[in-house]
């Protein structure tokens, strides 16, 4: 029984909440338990990471001494960067080159956010009178960070980061189908100097942990990666709270193709945007539009595509797509494609759990592709989570801005086209965060991220995302005479 991290040790879970069982969805088999919180474990946690945020010793340490641990903690997840690799790998099936990729990544945002922290201070405004004013930044205090579990290592890393840079201390509650690359990260942080309590991981349920978290009146900021309803929940408790909340959410992304575009690139696009990581990745692009004038030609070598790619067990040589994080998605992701061929859909490639003796206990789906639909069908307007991609044929570039945009969803999008003022209309046109033009899925530690309209509120990454971890106050000193 994996135990959960509080006040710089590992503590048992709450009474009466029963254990998370990790179960590896490549194979159905059981990893370990893990111990879970509910709400009176949360409340302890959260007067722990309240006095270790007051303490002086963290409150007024300085921005190089915080940058110094913080770079640390990315040492130290690159030396046991296998272990984390591989604790992600088994708790929710991702191919063992993309865990090894993402660990990385995250070790490089505390690298980052170490930079950030010791170069982005208190600013100087020019005076206005007979006084100097200046605007410094402070920490709230204790902060809850909510993680999704698709990609656990790279969303712990991007709040973690910049709420320590920015001073706070954190109460991590993942996601219960990935409890333990946090768990892990906790103990890493403890030995690169990270302060007791200044970290501390809760696994258990939204309902049971979460929940008491957000609601928690010294938890005086949420940081949540996760789905639409649930944030939408947290945002009503935080508003009731008056307490700021940033909200990473859902996507269900246009993925375009003009007919001016390289074909053969923007088809490898497609797929890469669709079917890594299962499709299990908020931006993936999961309604493909396509200029009427090259749709056969795309429709035929993404099928052709999709109906190669190997899906196997995740650390198999040559895998390039593992299963889906529980078999419980699976089905639901299978019940969605389901009702769309009852709804008269064309599955034009996959549709159906993948053969193979080795696959038979695990959370297996096929690459798949729709077509034979419109952008108002329930299909193109869900976001499913899977390695399901919508193709939706469009004329002109009004056609295809108002069909992109009609969405709840406001995350990423991509644009393929050789000609540079469209893309440049077509990325101001578009309701996104992000847009991709003549690549996808590239991302930057440097540039915001965040979605437009149910796609969040907020933006991570950057300077901002650690300013995203702050409160300003504005101090003025008189600068006249004594008397
Ligand atoms: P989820 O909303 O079910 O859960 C996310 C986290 O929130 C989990 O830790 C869960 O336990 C917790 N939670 C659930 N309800 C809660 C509540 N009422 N109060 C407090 N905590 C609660 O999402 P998921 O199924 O784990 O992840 C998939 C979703 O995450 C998809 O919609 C995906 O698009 C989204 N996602 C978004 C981004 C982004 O950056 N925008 C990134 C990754 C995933």
């Amino acid at each position: 029984m994996k135990k959960m991290w509080v006040g710089g040790q590992a503590v048992d879970g709450d009474v009466g909440v029963a254990p998370l069982v990790s179960v590896n969805p490549a194979t159905g088999q059981v990893n370990y338990e893990v111990a879970a919180a509910g709400a009176k474990a949360a409340d302890a946690a959260v007067k722990v990471a309240d006095e270790a945020a007051r303490d002086p010793k963290w409150r007024n340490m300085l921005p190089p001494a915080r940058a110094a641990i913080l770079s640390k903690i990315a040492d130290g997840m690159e030396r046991r960067g296998e272990e984390l690799a591989r604790l992600q790998m088994i708790e929710n099936g991702k191919v063992w080159r993309e865990c090894q990729t993402q660990v990385k990544s995250a070790a490089a945002t505390f690298r980052y956010y170490a930079a950030v922290c010791e170069t982005t201070g208190s600013e100087v405004t020019p005076a206005r009178g007979d006084y100097l004013s200046m605007s410094v930044y402070e920490p709230y205090g204790v902060v809850a960070a909510i993680t999704p579990w698709n990609s656990p290592m790279t969303m712990e890393a991007q709040k973690l980061a910049p709420a320590l840079a920015a001073g706070n201390a954190v109460i991590l509650k993942p996601s219960e189908i990935t409890p333990s690359t946090g768990l892990l990260l906790a103990e890493i942080a403890q030995q690169a100097g990270l302060p007791p309590g200044i970290l501390n991981v809760l696994p258990g349920t939204g309902q049971q942990v979460g929940a008491a978290l957000v609601e928690h009146p010294r938890v005086r900021m949420v940081s949540f990666t996760g789905g639409t309803e649930s944030g939408r929940r947290i945002a009503e408790t935080a508003a009731r709270k008056l307490m700021p909340v940033a909200l990473e959410l859902g996507g269900k992304s246009p993925h375009i193709v003009f007919d001016d575009a390289p074909v053969d690139a923007a088809v490898a696009a497609l797929a890469g945007g669709i079917f890594e990581g299962s499709g299990q990745s908020c931006v993936a692009g999961s309604r493909a539009f396509v200029q009427r004038g090259v749709y056969d030609e795309v429709v035929k070598k993404l099928s052709a595509v999709a109906r190669a790619l190997k899906v196997d067990l995740p650390d198999a040589a040559g895998a390039e797509m593992g299963p889906l994080a529980t078999l419980a998605h699976r089905d639901k992701v299978a019940g969605m494609v389901d009702a769309a061929r009852a709804a008269g859909a064309q599955i034009l490639a996959g549709g159906a759990r993948p053969d193979g003796k080795q696959l038979e206990g695990g959370a297996y789906y096929q690459p798949t592709l729709i077509g034979g639909i419109d952008n108002n069908a329930a299909i193109a307007q869900q976001e499913i989570f899977g390695p399901v991609l919508c193709m939706i044929a469009f004329d002109d570039e009004d056609d295809l801005i108002a069909q992109a945009n009609n969405s709840c969803f406001g995350l990423a999008s991509g644009v393929w086209t050789r000609d540079y003022q469209r893309a440049w209309r077509v990325a101001r046109a578009l309701e996104a965060g992000t847009v991709w033009i003549n690549t996808y899925k590239q991302l930057s530690i440097a540039t915001p991220f965040g979605g437009f309209k149910d796609s969040g509120i907020g933006r991570e990454k950057g300077v901002g995302g650690m300013r995203l971890y702050q409160q300003p106050k504005g101090i003025y000193f008189g600068m006249g005479q004594l008397a």
